[in-house]
């Protein structure tokens, strides 16, 4: 598979490699765009070879399998994908999974034992949370979390703690797993700032996890700030269409090979079809994470000012300055998905929701469409009101995922809306 990254030196793009890496038009009748290989199984050129990719793919000979063998450990189309998400990440490897979810469990139940203790970030998407808190707790793993925006000191004392309790119950911390910006508030959490309290207070075998679905992969590279493995939920604005549903964790093989064992085990791995629609939007992904961004910057600017609106959880607009800080350190964009507070409450924002006409009524986020939502009555309902206020998950607020429309259209649809309320 063509895998040159480079022309005289000067190391390409990931707009421009979107086009073709990873795949070889030459093996496959010339066809300009990889096929979609619809097979379970692979042959072998010879018994000698189906032995030597089975000694890779049961772990007894480091490295991994080098030819394909079943499509539950891996397949052209998964293959190619999994090369060019790890580019944009700047990540040794990826590994692609069947939803974001799947990529999150898959990753969690690799790292964690018996006694082990999980600190994450809060708040966390509300069923990795849920994984965390309802199922790894079956298995006696317990877990602590500091609130997105801490300071090092603050993230170096929960880690203190996790250790003192991973200890009591003769296991380690096992993980620190992050997300960044918090949803709904958009708080955004110092990767550098873990990076380091864990190298202070833990043991660098104890990897830094952060599901990036929300800036990534344009508007933030979070290796690059010290975290191992970055998670994403490929449904949002990697796919980009919703019109799938798929995930991804990338990092170094280190970290992904025992991720692909367990994978190798339990399945989960994206299925070819959405592979190559996969592919399909990477080719794209730069232009529309672009135009998003551009227009979300077009619409709040347009929001700051207006006499019914009371706020905006928007990167562009942040006035804390530790938060600022974070995001100067580490984001290239301020993204297109933001929190808009309405003077009112919950009737307020239904009125607003149920006049929009571009704007769809729906949860999800980084489709090429805008969407609008109700945290506190629909994605956060179960979450309690103690719970909630903590998070800032008020009843006025309106999560909103800006699109690719026209930004003046966008506007004129908010204007009357706000006129509605
Ligand atoms: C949607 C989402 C997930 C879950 O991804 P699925 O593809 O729906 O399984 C995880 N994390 C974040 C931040 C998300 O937005």
């Amino acid at each position: 598979m063509g895998k040159s990254t480079t022309i005289n030196g000067r190391p390409l793009k990931p707009a421009t490699l979107m086009m073709g890496h990873g795949f070889d038009p030459t093996l496959s009748e010339g066809s300009l765009k990889p096929p979609i290989f619809l097979t379970s199984t692979f042959a072998f050129p010879s018994a000698a070879e189906g032995k030597r990719h089975f000694e890779g793919i049961t772990g007894k000979r480091p490295g991994g399998a080098d030819g394909l063998v079943y499509s539950r450990f891996n397949a052209p189309n998964q293959e190619i994908l999994e090369d060019r998400l790890a580019i944009w990440d700047g990540a040794e490897s990826a590994l692609s999974f069947s939803s974001g979810m799947t990529a999150i469990c898959v990753l969690m139940l690799t790292y964690c034992s018996q006694g082990d203790v999980i600190v994450h970030s809060g708040p966390l998407y509300a069923a990795s949370e849920g994984f965390v808190a309802k199922w790894l707790s079956k298995f006696g793993i317990r877990y602590l979390d500091f609130p997105a925006g801490a300071a090092r000191e603050e993230i170096a004392t929960v880690l203190e703690q996790a250790k003192a309790m991973a200890a009591e119950a003769g296991g380690k911390v096992a993980m620190i797993y992050l997300e960044s910006p918090a949803n709904p508030t958009n708080a955004l959490v110092d990767v550098e700032a873990v990076k380091a309290a864990r190298d202070d207070v833990l043991d660098p075998d104890c990897p830094i996890a952060i599901d990036n679905t929300f800036l990534g992969p344009l508007w933030a590279r979070p290796l690059d700030q010290g975290a191992d493995i970055v998670v994403y939920s490929l449904t949002k604005y990697v796919g980009g269409h919703s019109d799938l549903v798929a995930g991804s964790i990338a990092g170094a093989t280190r970290w992904m090979t025992p991720v692909r064992m367990l994978r190798n085990t339990m399945g989960g791995i994206c299925d070819p079809n959405t592979a190559w629609m996969l592919l399909r939007s990477l080719e794209t992904v730069e232009l529309r994470m672009q135009r998003a961004g551009e227009n979300a910057a077009k619409v709040c600017a347009w929001l700051q000012g207006h006499p019914k609106v009371a706020g905006l959880g928007y990167l562009g607009m942040i006035s804390d300055p530790c938060q600022q800080d974070i995001y100067r350190r580490h984001c290239k964009g301020a993204g297109s998905t933001f929190s808009l507070l309405l003077k009112g409450g919950e009737a307020e924002c239904f009125r607003f929701l149920d006049a929009l006409r571009i704007a769809k009524l729906a949860v999800s986020l980084g489709g090429t469409e805008t969407l609008a939502s109700h945290p506190a009555s629909m994605t956060h309902l179960s979450v309690p009101d103690a719970r909630k206020a903590e998070l800032g998950i008020s009843d006025n607020l309106v999560r909103i995922s800006i699109g690719i429309e026209d930004a003046d259209d966008l506007i004129a649809d908010f204007e009357q809306a706000l006129e509605a309320v």
